[in-house]
């Protein structure tokens, strides 16, 4: 009886110690927080409206060199401190008259991001993460990393 109680104990702090682990806060950025979730579909994301930002990113991100862990970071808060998310919310609406408009704007956003990040010094770290990267399949919301570097090696030009 006590050793199924015990067993039950355990299993309980097993169990807490693992949801913590999981949703751990890196550190912030910018004064956004970080936080480690190894069950995220993306590699990193920014997530939350404007005062609840954080950025979530899952285990692939660790496998990026520490100055292209830091580009992506910078492109995510580029994305917080442009107030993407909220401008998307704002276009919602859009989705039933100019469906198209949409997409375009997240298209247009993520190169904002790429930007942000370049803007900083960060752009040839995020040419070197992009050309290793493939999409899987057709995404609407984010453009292919072919015309992410473009654009980017565009901007170093000039
Ligand atoms: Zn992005």
């Amino acid at each position: 009886m006590l050793k199924t109680e015990s067993m039950i104990h355990s299993t309980m702090i097993a169990g807490f110690r693992k949801w913590w682990n999981r949703k751990r806060e890196l550190r912030r950025v910018h004064g956004i927080r970080i936080v480690h979730d190894p069950l995220s579909a993306t590699l990193s994301d920014s997530r939350g409206l404007w005062p609840f930002k954080k950025i979530v990113v899952n285990d692939h991100f660790f496998r990026l060199a520490p100055p292209e862990q830091a580009a992506f970071i910078l492109h995510e808060v580029g994305h917080c401190k442009l107030f993407h998310l909220e401008k998307r919310v704002l276009a919602l609406p859009l989705l039933f008259v100019r469906p198209s408009y949409l997409n375009r704007l997240c298209i247009e956003q993520e190169h904002e991001a790429d930007a942000y990040a370049a803007a900083q010094g960060f752009g040839p770290y995020l040419v070197s993460a992009f050309s290793r990267m493939k999409m899987d399949g057709e995404n609407l919301l984010h453009p292919d990393f072919k015309s992410r570097i473009e654009r980017l090696r565009l901007a170093q030009g000039a």
